[in-house]
């Protein structure tokens, strides 16, 4: 067993740190805008961190996007700028399929801009009245001779809006398909998402008669729930990633204040009560990041097969996120309580991570079947 990262992770993660650098001065306007920060955008496509995101073939930087990688990048954005974290993740989540089941001529279109984050991309799954439950989705398309015609309305769907291309899933007979949807076909309107606890890119997108050619199709028809299985496979993970890096922010901030103020003669660090709590998120942080390595590491190997070490490390991860960001904040007093303060930020960032690409609940319920099949109980 290896505990140490391998000089080129480490070299990745270094250049993750450069590139929360150039974003930290507007981290906080960032953070705040549920648009494109250009500022922010321009700092992604400068860093080239985005080429993680798509073979090497394509303007990559391995032969395959690596989860590690993708997870360590994610742990770095996301302690300066949720912003930052949900573009480059999205370059990622919006294109593999296409990786993985696109024709020659259609990698060969998006994945160069993917890279260079020149296009964003977008994963479109949830509807109004289906989230957890994606097989009641109603989006449908409709095979019209040598082309296909796509309807229905997607909800809070990131990057709507901003995007250059959405992956749609959508039924088609009696199986569900994944269509690769250019952002300027006809037919398309998005409208904005209410506002929510912590300020996203996200849109509600309306499909009204896309006229689509039959190569929109990404791999089989009938097959798009296996593609959501693939990106889950690699992209979950990252969630888990993300939600380690939040959790150290909230604590380095917790153990500047408490180091700094100073309360019946010594720094609130050196109370018994705000020290247990400094122990307890440093604890909690670490069990939380050697699970999501190894389940990165395992995902490296095997995405598919993996997925249960995925979904185990995005449950431990963000709830464990949710526990120390709110202990962080106590220990900071009424001064955790302003508004954009970082550590204000981080405790409303954290709340939508135990929601998204798997709710807890629904992580659970899935571990427990897995745990049912593999020891036959
Ligand atoms: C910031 C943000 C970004 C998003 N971006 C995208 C995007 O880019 N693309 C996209 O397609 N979607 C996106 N979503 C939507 C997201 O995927 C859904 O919110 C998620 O799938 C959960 O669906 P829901 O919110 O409809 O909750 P529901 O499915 O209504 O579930 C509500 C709650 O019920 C419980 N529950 C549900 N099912 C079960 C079960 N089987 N067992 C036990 N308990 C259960 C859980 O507690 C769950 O939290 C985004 C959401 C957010 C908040």
């Amino acid at each position: 067993m290896n505990f140490k990262l391998d000089p080129a992770y480490a070299e990745i993660q270094e250049q993750a740190r450069a590139c929360a650098r150039e974003i930290e001065p507007v981290a906080v306007e960032a953070d705040e805008m549920s648009q494109v920060h250009p500022g922010v955008l321009e700092a992604l496509r400068q860093s080239g961190l985005s080429r993680l995101m798509v073979p090497k073939q394509f303007g990559g930087v391995f032969e395959k996007p690596d989860p590690l990688a993708i997870c360590l990048v994610r742990e770095v954005l996301m302690g300066t700028s949720a912003h930052a974290d949900s573009l480059f993740a999205l370059q990622g989540i919006g294109s593999y399929a296409i990786t993985v089941a696109g024709s020659d001529e259609q990698r060969e279109r998006w994945l160069p801009r993917v890279a260079m984050a020149e296009d964003l991309a977008a994963l479109a799954l949830t509807e109004l009245e289906t989230g957890s439950d994606l097989k009641a989705l109603k989006t449908r398309i409709t095979a019209q001779g040598d082309s296909l015609r796509l309807d229905g309305d997607k909800s809070f769907i990131s990057n709507a809006g901003a995007a250059a291309l959405y992956l749609v899933l959508a039924r088609e007979d009696e199986g569900y398909t994944l269509l690769l949807v250019p952002g300027d076909s006809p037919g398309i309107s998005v409208s904005p998402t209410p506002e929510i606890i912590a300020p996203h890119v996200l849109g509600e997108m309306r499909f009204d008669n896309v006229k689509l050619p039959a190569d929109a199709r990404l791999g089989e028809p009938g097959r798009g729930f296996d593609l959501v299985l693939a990106t889950l496979g690699v992209f979950r993970v990252s969630v888990a990633g993300a939600a380690v890096g939040l959790a150290q922010a909230a604590l380095d901030e917790a153990l500047r204040h408490t180091n700094e103020r100073v309360q019946f003669g010594r720094p609130l660090a050196r109370l018994g009560a705000v020290s247990q709590m400094l122990a307890d998120c440093a604890t909690e942080i670490e069990m939380a990041r050697l699970l999501t390595y190894k389940a990165a590491s395992e995902a490296v190997h095997d995405p598919a097969a993996s997925l249960h070490w995925s979904s185990m490390a995005k449950l431990a991860a963000s709830e464990m996120a949710g526990r120390v960001v709110d202990r962080c904040v106590q220990m900071m007093g009424r001064f955790g309580l302003v508004r954009d303060s970082k550590i204000e930020r981080l405790y409303r960032q954290a709340r939508p991570m135990r929601i998204y690409e798997g709710a807890s609940e629904v992580l659970r319920q899935s571990i427990a079947k897995q745990l049912h099949q593999s020891t036959g109980q």
